[in-house]
C-alpha cells in the first residue's frame, strides 16, 4: 500500500514555524516512501477562519519548496481537499454514528453547559460532559425518542455527540512514543456535529483521512489529547482496519527550553517565528518571517528538519532531496526540541555562502537601486566576493560595502583620535602621487607599491594604512584595503585622500 500523508492546517491565522515543520515531516515521509503529500485545509470553525490565512499557508509551502501532489488549487482524485467545501458529506457519518447508538443528540445550549461549567468550578471540580452527568442533561438518550423528534420538529438547535464507551483501556501505538494507554473514563463526549450545520476538527479530520485514504497521521503532539477519540471513532465507524497509523511529533520549545515556543514569542525574543511576514487582517499589527528577515528557504528548512529528528551522525547540512532520502520516524526523539536561534542564522551563513558572487549581486543590486545607486553588476560582483564571508543575511551586504558606494561623510572620531597623527597628512599625501602613477590599479600592484614606500622611507606600515584606510572608508573597517583601492578606483581613491586630509588636517592641535 502506498504512503499517504496529509498536512491538514486550519487556516486560523499564520502558520507557525512548527505547523511548517509538521508539514516538513510529512513531506519527507511521503518522499521517502514514493508516497503522495497531501494538502488539507480544515476550515470548518467558521468563527476561527482568518481571511488570507490559507493563501499564507499555501505561499509558505512554496517558499520552502514543499510541493504537495493532492490539495487546493491543484485538486487530485479525493477533491475538493478544502472542509468548508466538503461540508455536505460529514452529516451522513454523524447520522451513521446516531444509528449505531456511537453518537447522540444533545440540546444543551451554550449558556446551560457555561452554567455547569461555572458551576462546577466554584466548587473546585471540572465540568465534562461525559457518562456521569449524561443522563441529567438534555440529550436523546435522557429524553427518549419522542420527545427527541418533538424538539427537533420545533426547531430546537442540537449538537450530535460522540458517546463515549465506558471504562475501557484503549492501547494505541504511535510510531514515535511506542505503546500509549488511555481510559476511555476520562474523555469526555465531544461534540461531532455542531448546531452550525457543520462538523467539529474530530469528525471531519477522522472522516476525510479515511476518505482520503490516508496511510499516516504525522502532527503535532497537542493533538495526543485527540488521539483516543479519534481511534474510538474509527472503531465506531467499522474503519479499523484502515486506520492510519499515527505520529505524533514533539513540542519545539523556547530558546530557554522553558514552555512551548508560541505565537507571541518571536518578536518579543527578536527572531521570528513565522514563515512569512504576516500582517493581522484585523489589527494591522506586523509580525515578521522568515522570507522577509533574509533567510534563505533552505537554511530554513535544514533548520527546522533537525528540530525533533536528526539522522545520527555529524552531517548537519541536508538538502530537501538529502532529508528526504536520510529521514525516518524512528529518528524523531519523544522529548521537546528547543529552537536555538543562532542555529537558525549558521545554517543561513552557510547557505549564503554556497551563492556565487553573481547570486548575490543580483539580490544586491535592486537593494543598491533603491538606494539611488546604479552601480555596474562587474563592480558589484566584485564587491560581494570581497565581504561575502561577513555576512549572515543578504542585507548584511550593504552593512558590509556601503563606503564602496558612497564616500565618507564623516569620520569616526574614535578612530581619528587614534590613528590620525601629525604626519598622517604628509605621508597619505606622498602616498597619493605614488598611486597616481600606478598604472594597473591592480590589489597586487598597489600592495607592492605602498611596501616598497614604507621600506623606503621606513614608515611603519600601520602608520599608512590606518590613516588611508580612514580617510577611504570613514573607520577601521572593511576588507583588505589593496582590495579597496582597487575596486575604488584611482580617480576615487585619490579624490576620497584629498577630501579625507582636507577634513581631518583640523582635528590635530
Ligand atoms: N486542523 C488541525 C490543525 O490545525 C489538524 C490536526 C491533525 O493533523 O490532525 O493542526
Amino acid at each position: 500500500m502506498s504512503v499517504r500523508v496529509r498536512f491538514a492546517p486550519s487556516p486560523t491565522g499564520p502558520l507557525h514555524i512548527g505547523g511548517l515543520r509538521t508539514a516538513l515531516f510529512n513531506y519527507l515521509f511521503a518522499h521517502k516512501h514514493k508516497g503522495t503529500f497531501i494538502l488539507r485545509i480544515e476550515d470548518t470553525d467558521q468563527s476561527r477562519y482568518v481571511p488570507g490565512a490559507e493563501n499564507y499557508i499555501i505561499e509558505s509551502l512554496g517558499w520552502c519548496h514543499l510541493q504537495y501532489d493532492e490539495g487546493p488549487l491543484k485538486g487530485g482524485p479525493f477533491s475538493p481537499y478544502r472542509q468548508s467545501e466538503r461540508k455536505t458529506i460529514y452529516r451522513q457519518y454523524a447520522d451513521q454514528l446516531l444509528q449505531s447508538g456511537h453518537a447522540y443528540i444533545a440540546f444543551d445550549t451554550a449558556e446551560e453547559i457555561e452554567a455547569l461549567r461555572k458551576k462546577a468550578e466554584s466548587e473546585g471540580r471540572t465540568f465534562q460532559y461525559d457518562i456521569s452527568v449524561r443522563d441529567k442533561l438534555k440529550n436523546s438518550l435522557s429524553l427518549g425518542e419522542t420527545e427527541t423528534k418533538k424538539l427537533i420538529d420545533s426547531g430546537t438547535s442540537y449538537v450530535i455527540r460522540f458517546n463515549v464507551p465506558p471504562d475501557e483501556e484503549l492501547i494505541i501505538n504511535d510510531l514515535i512514543r511506542g505503546e500509549i494507554r488511555f481510559q476511555t473514563s476520562v474523555l469526555d463526549d465531544k461534540v461531532l456535529f455542531k448546531a452550525d450545520g457543520l462538523p467539529t476538527y474530530h469528525l471531519a479530520n477522522v472522516t476525510d483521512d479515511y476518505l482520503m485514504k490516508i496511510t499516516h497521521v504525522i502532527r503535532g503532539e497537542e493533538w495526543l489529547p485527540s488521539l483516543p477519540l479519534h481511534v474510538l471513532l474509527y472503531r465506531a465507524f467499522g474503519w479499523e482496519k484502515q486506520m492510519p497509523q499515527f505520529a505524533h511529533l514533539p513540542l519545539i520549545l523556547k530558546p530557554s527550553g522553558q514552555g512551548k515556543l508560541s505565537k507571541r514569542d518571536g518578536d518579543k525574543m527578536g527572531f521570528p517565528v513565522f514563515p512569512l511576514q504576516w500582517t493581522d487582517p484585523e489589527t494591522g499589527e506586523i509580525s515578521s518571517g522568515y522570507r522577509e528577515s533574509g533567510y534563505l528557504p533552505e537554511a530554513v528548512v535544514n533548520m527546522l528538519a533537525f528540530l525533533g529528528w536528526n539522522p545520527g551522525g555529524e552531517q548537519e547540512i541536508f538538502s530537501l532531496d538529502e532529508l528526504a532520502e536520510a529521514f525516518s520516524l524512528d529518528r524523531v526523539g519523544k522529548a521537546g526540541a528547543r529552537f536555538d536561534p543562532e542555529k537558525a542564522k549558521w545554517y543561513n551563513q552557510h547557505y549564503l555562502r554556497q551563492k556565487s558572487n553573481k547570486e548575490l549581486a543580483e539580490y544586491f543590486i535592486p537593494v543598491l537601486r533603491q538606494k539611488g545607486i546604479n552601480p555596474d553588476p562587474h563592480t558589484v560582483e566584485k564587491i560581494t566576493a570581497l565581504v561575502r564571508e561577513r555576512i549572515i543575511f543578504p542585507h548584511d551586504l550593504w552593512d558590509q560595502s556601503f563606503f564602496f558606494f558612497i564616500p565618507p561623510r564623516e569620520y569616526d572620531p574614535a578612530v581619528v583620535k587614534k590613528v590620525w597623527k601629525e604626519d598622517s597628512a604628509r605621508i597619505l599625501n606622498e602616498i597619493k602621487d605614488l598611486l597616481f602613477r600606478l598604472d594597473s590599479f591592480l590589489p597586487e600592484e598597489i600592495e607592492k607599491a605602498i611596501k616598497d614606500y614604507s621600506e623606503k622611507t621606513q614608515t611603519g606600515l600601520g602608520k599608512i594604512m590606518n590613516p588611508l584606510r580612514l580617510v577611504l572608508v570613514g573607520g577601521s573597517y572593511g576588507p583588505h584595503l589593496n582590495e579597496i583601492l582597487s575596486v575604488l578606483g584611482k580617480n576615487e581613491t585619490l579624490a576620497r585622500i584629498d577630501k579625507g586630509i582636507a577634513a581631518l588636517k583640523a582635528s590635530i592641535v
